[in-house]
């Protein structure tokens, strides 16, 4: 079955009560028995909902998964892989990841004993050098937030199989319609659903979906015992939502092409960072694992200087100044004061957040009014 076919049917079925084409949302804890260990399948909502698997079965289909699992954010779904590690086990990850999942590892997890080391995996070598034998695991997010680096996943795939340890891919930015790690040897793909999957800025979750039954096993039985589980009601507006994942991205990504080639000629403006350039240091990669480029662009302003950004974010009418990404509408932001403001500034510019740097979730909506947006905005 193709994306669009799945992105509309898999995982869900007629209502057998009542033929309802869509999914009821089951808002109970609870499910009666007919006897003891008598029951229809369901047992208590926190170990699983219908409304909910209808939905991770859907997602795993989008990922060429046979395993599915929906959180209570993107964040949840991050927590349950790590604790599938013990004291001792190291990770190698992405230097310039998300600043949330950055926390999750340093002020959470190294408190138990895991370890992490951050590194930039645009050069393969640097992940093999660090790898010992007590790496468990490699976590990538491709491409990064927010100077559209691009990871090659195959290549991560290969390094963590001659050393054991799983890879999992942060494909939040990507989503299944661009790029589908497992397919390139990932063994766990993470979503904040938040993002692209749900699309309308209306929900926050997080999925986890792999082919593995081991790590299944464990990914269900952490999601069961943490419990940091997706509601019914957020479990339907999603269903929902990826209804359209497909025709979104054909927008978001036509779009993002249109507002990243307005950018590039703008002589108020420096650098843009969007893969789908050719002069993009990675762009060959991108063109190997992606299916388009996506509505993710940052780019930096001609002299470098603060208040310019905040002036270009400011006037704008139709971009909206909020944090997150994927959503029908488009987003501004200034990443050196919001996302990454906790980094130091010396330790972000390094990673090429600097003082300019404007980050772009390009929406669905009509190009030529985003581009005299920004036109009059930079003006
Ligand atoms: C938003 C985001 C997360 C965290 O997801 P939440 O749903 O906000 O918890 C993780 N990774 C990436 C790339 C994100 O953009």
């Amino acid at each position: 079955m193709k994306f669009g076919t799945k992105a509309i049917h898999a995982g869900v079925h007629p209502d057998e009560s009542t033929g309802a084409i869509m999914t009821p949302i089951y808002q109970t804890s609870t499910y009666v028995q007919e006897g003891v260990g008598n029951h229809k399948g369901y047992e208590y909502s926190r170990t699983s909902n219908p409304t909910r698997s209808a939905l991770e079965k859907n997602i795993a289909a989008l990922e060429n998964a046979e395993f599915g699992a929906c959180f209570g954010s993107g964040l949840a779904a991050i927590d349950c892989v790590i604790k599938m590690l013990n004291p001792g086990d190291e990770v190698i990850s992405t230097n310039d990841l998300y600043g949330g999942s950055y926390r999750l590892f340093t002020t959470i997890y190294e408190k138990f004993g895991v370890r992490f080391h951050f590194t930039g995996m645009s050069d393969a070598e640097s992940v093999r050098a660090l790898v010992n034998e007590n790496t468990k695991m490699i976590w990538v997010e491709t491409p990064t937030n927010p100077t559209m680096s691009i990871i090659d996943i195959a290549a991560m795939a290969s390094i963590a199989k001659d050393s054991n340890a799983i890879l999992c891919v942060d494909n939040t930015f990507a989503t299944p319609y661009l790029q589908n790690p497992l397919d390139l040897g990932a063994d766990v793909v993470m979503h904040s659903v938040t993002k692209y999957l749900g699309g309308h800025s209306d929900v926050v979750m997080g999925a986890l979906v792999t082919n593995n039954e081991k790590i299944a096993n464990e990914m269900y039985r952490i999601q069961n015992s943490s419990g940091a589980i997706a509601g019914p009601m957020d479990s339907f507006l999603v269903l929902r939502g990826i209804k359209t994942l497909h025709l979104r991205m054909e927008r978001h990504c036509e779009n993002g092409e249109k507002i990243a080639r307005f950018l590039e000629s703008h002589p108020k403006v420096d650098e843009v960072y969007w893969p789908g350039f050719a002069s993009h240091p990675n762009h060959e990669i991108a063109k190997k694992q992606m299916k388009g480029y996506g509505g993710m662009i940052s780019f930096t302003l001609v002299g470098n200087k603060l208040e310019d950004a905040f002036s270009v974010v400011e006037r704008v009418k139709i971009f909206a100044l909020a944090e997150s990404l994927g959503g029908v509408e488009s987003l501004i932001g200034h990443p050196a004061t919001m996302t990454h403001a906790s980094i130091p500034k010396e330790e972000r510019e390094k990673t090429g957040v600097v003082d300019s740097l404007i980050r772009l979730s390009v929406g669905i909506e009509d190009a030529d009014d985003l581009i005299e947006d920004l036109k009059q905005a930079l003006a």
